[in-house]
């Protein structure tokens, strides 16, 4: 029997009261979306849905939760990959879809001030035409910014400019209590002001608080960006190459890495061509900076390690069609991998870089061991692998024992190469069996007192990370 209060009329009531009817959903009016995330492998459904437009709404509802031992969700646009989003034990679930408006462009400080539901597409097409850019780049560019930030959401172009948490400056945070708070530098530069709260609360999968505000870090916008298409004879030396260019010092914005497999899975998705399809690895690589001098000596010089450790070309990416079509079918791989099986899930793991080519080999050798089909791809450059295990005709019964011996031979690998669990999709509910067994007692005893203090009833997303 569940330890919290299930929703009644009253709580109804009283989440009526503070949104009106036409932002609360129950029971069946709930869409059967909302019970599960992107990856599909956990399903509940809220018992309520809410949509608050304002922190006095966020404040008020998560007071009655607390003072009422409902459980609450907080859900950006549903993209995570780990069931971190979805309503286990039922209750509220707080969605900030609709909490969305950009509050300020200080171009003196060079930071952005939005709400958590505007989306990272929607954050592009703001700051761009203002030639500014907001550098974490996330694949999917319609997860909100709350989720990106709860995630520590990473993204293609971390190699050069790191991940979310570089560009948070502060949030304002509504805690389990309904006391709201801001946190960070705000729109400081340095802070040396005691523990990071901010940092806490960035990556913790919305489990200590409710962002309802962020001041984002702008960056000028880079004038010229070029990317190198680079087809390998196999993923071996495609890989070997990455820690060489690292250590070339002509940093690429990104490093990706793709297999012809998914190559030939998204073309067939997307009913699209491929720039080149008949090598059997790549890299892709992008160059950005303020001139085009500069940028061509660095990918020139990346370029000439790539044909010497046995690229079999280089192929220029600068027009616009063939950047669409590159970075279409890089963004579509999930779902194209995804459409090619029955279900599946994913190992999110980060080795260092010069580790990576280890770890895929192993997944090789597993996928050869067992008769499972693994596909992977992922960010070479910050040595963030997701290795997809398919379940293709396994009966559940199978598809379980198959995919839980699987991942604990992998997670047992990245340990073994120094990795984490995840680089950049979380814990969630999924991964928490592996993240525990990594990090061990003391550590994990030290995140439950610090959830503790935030949130000593467990009411907000309970079962997730810890
Ligand atoms: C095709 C595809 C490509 C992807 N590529 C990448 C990638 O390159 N890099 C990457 O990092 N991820 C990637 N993801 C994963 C996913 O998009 C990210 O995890 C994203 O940050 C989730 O955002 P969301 O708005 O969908 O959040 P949700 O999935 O709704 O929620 C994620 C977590 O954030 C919490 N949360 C959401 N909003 C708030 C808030 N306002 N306050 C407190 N907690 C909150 C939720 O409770 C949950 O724990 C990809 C996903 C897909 C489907």
């Amino acid at each position: 029997m569940s330890a919290y209060k299930t929703v009644g009329k009253e709580d109804i009531d009283f989440l009526r009261s503070v949104v009106g009817d036409s932002r609360l959903y129950a029971g069946d009016a709930i869409s059967k979306d909302f019970s599960h995330d992107e990856m599909g492998g956990v399903h509940k459904m809220p018992e309520v849905l809410v949509e608050p437009l304002k922190t006095e709404e966020v404040s008020k509802i998560m007071a009655y939760a607390n003072k009422s031992n409902i459980p609450v969700v907080i859900r950006g646009c549903g993209t995570g990959l780990v069931g971190a989003s979805v309503a286990i034990h039922g209750g509220i679930m707080l969605s900030m879809a609709k909490m969305k408006q950009i509050l300020e462009l200080d171009e003196d400080n060079l930071t952005l001030t939005v709400e958590p539901g505007l989306t990272l597409q929607e954050i592009i097409d703001y700051v761009t035409p203002r030639d500014f850019m907001y550098p974490p780049d996330p694949g999917e560019k319609n997860a909100a910014i709350g989720g990106n930030i709860n995630t520590n959401a990473g993204g293609m172009r971390a190699v050069k400019y790191g991940v979310t948490r570089d560009y948070i400056r502060g949030l304002e945070v509504v805690l389990p209590s309904g006391k709201v708070i801001e946190v960070g530098e705000k729109k400081a530069v340095k802070n040396s002001s005691g523990y990071s709260l901010k940092n806490l609360i960035i990556g913790s999968e919305g489990t200590l608080g409710v962002v309802t505000r962020a001041v984002l870090k702008l960056v000028p916008l880079p004038k010229i960006v070029v990317s190198l298409l680079i087809p390998f004879k196999d993923l071996e030396s495609a890989i070997e190459t990455v820690p060489k260019i690292v250590r070339s010092k002509s940093l690429p914005t990104s490093i990706e890495y793709m297999e012809r497999e998914v190559i030939l899975d998204s073309e067939k998705f997307l009913g699209k061509k491929f720039p080149d399809n008949t090598a059997d690895s790549y890299l892709l690589l992008t160059f950005d900076g303020s001139n085009m001098e500069t940028v061509e000596k660095d990918y020139e010089a990346v370029a000439e390690i790539c044909l010497e450790s046995g690229a079999l070309d280089v192929l220029v990416i600068d027009t616009p069609d063939r950047k669409e079509a590159i970075w279409s079918t890089r963004g579509s791989f999930l779902e194209a991998i995804k459409n090619s099986t029955t279900a599946m899930d994913e190992c999110d793991v980060c080795v260092p870089r010069n580790k990576i080519a280890d770890f895929i080999k192993y997944t090789h050798e597993i996928r050869d061991k067992s008769g499972v089909r693994i596909k992977s791809f992922g960010h070479a450059g910050d040595g963030n692998l997701h290795a997809y295990i398919l379940k293709d005709q396994m009966t559940e019964e199978e598809w379980e024992k198959k995919s839980g011996e699987i991942f604990t031979l992998l997670y047992n690998k990245a340990e073994e190469l120094d990795g984490l669990v995840s680089g950049e999709h979380g814990i969630g509910y999924v991964k928490k069996e592996y993240f525990h067994r990594q990090l061990g007692e003391e550590q994990v005893n030290i995140m439950r007192g610090i959830k503790a203090v935030f949130d000593p009833n467990n009411i907000l997303n309970p079962g997730k990370v810890i």
